[in-house]
């Protein structure tokens, strides 16, 4: 049965609460903002973008320090993609906003063949204009609108296909150097997003206009990670908890902590592979 209306209201303005409670707590956790802050907050249309806009505009108003969210789209000019939705909602809800007009969907189709996913190379050239332009306007800050999900899923994309520990900040350098990138909904659970999405009716604009399917190997990582959450709940979150623990010394890598120094050391490695006195070339028989 659906819930009354007035009983709706109020457990939609509970879910919101909640979502800008976790909010504030990451920014705060990772200092994602700072006084004087020109935060330019990306807008792709998609429910993620969504409510990272509405609530980072609710922490605003109650925020310990003084920051100007401006939010940017890019329309990357893919067939069919309804120009005056985002500007409508910004201009009804009062926000300032900027759209960048760039062309990268007859880029991604020139260069990918057909048949293959375009997503990496669309999401390059997306990364890249928008970078470009939060520098070129004295942005101090990119708000992407990832999620708990989004950050564990990359996780398992790097350990299973790629082989390295890594997963996707809450708060990082770009490699250039030249953009601080800030993922404020880092500790918010993806299908909380979408029921805020629904209670809030964003006027949604769906990412596969291109055409292009999703990346197999993201999709199964996504498949996995459900399945675990449906048999043990809170499974993504626990994993989450682990990459804010990490225990360098309990790993394997020589790099992050030195295994060498325990015990002052020995001889180098090198010196393993070549005894000293013995030949080149290996040992005798
Ligand atoms: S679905 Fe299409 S628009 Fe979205 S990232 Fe992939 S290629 Fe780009």
């Amino acid at each position: 049965m659906n819930a009354r209306p007035g009983r709706r209201k109020y457990n939609d303005d509970k879910q919101f609460k909640r979502l800008r409670k976790l909010t504030g707590k990451a920014i705060g956790d990772y200092g994602m903002i700072v006084d004087g802050d020109r935060v330019m907050v990306c807008l792709s249309g998609g429910k993620d973008s969504f409510a990272m806009l509405d609530l980072l505009l609710s922490l605003q108003h109650r925020a310990p320090v003084s920051f100007e969210l401006v939010a940017v789209n890019l329309d990357q000019k893919q067939p069919g993609f309804p120009e005056q939705v985002l500007p409508d909602y910004l201009n009804a809800i009062g926000v300032p906003f900027h759209v960048i007009e760039r062309d990268t969907y007859s880029v991604v189709k020139r260069v990918i063949p057909e048949g293959r996913t375009t997503c990496s190379l669309c999401s390059r050239l997306r990364r890249g204009n928008l970078y470009a332009y939060a520098r070129e306007n004295g942005f101090t800050k990119i708000a992407l609108g990832h999620h708990m999900e989004d950050i564990v899923e990359t996780f398992f994309l790097n350990l299973l296909y790629g082989g390295s520990l890594k997963a996707m900040p809450p708060k990082l350098k770009s490699d250039d150097g030249g953009n601080i990138v800030i993922r404020p909904l880092a500790y918010c659970r993806e299908a909380d997003l979408a029921k805020l999405a629904e209670a809030r009716d964003y006027p949604i604009i769906p990412c596969d206009l291109c055409g292009s399917q999703p990346k197999l190997q993201r999709q199964t990582i996504k498949q996995m990670l459900g399945e675990w959450d449906r048999r043990q709940p809170g499974r993504t979150e626990t994993i989450f908890k682990a990459l804010t623990n990490v225990a360098p010394s309990q790993l394997c890598d020589v790099e992050l902590f030195d295994f060498v120094g325990l015990d002052g050391g020995g001889p180098p490695a090198a010196d393993w592979l070549q005894p000293p006195g013995e030949p080149q070339g290996g040992p005798t028989t």
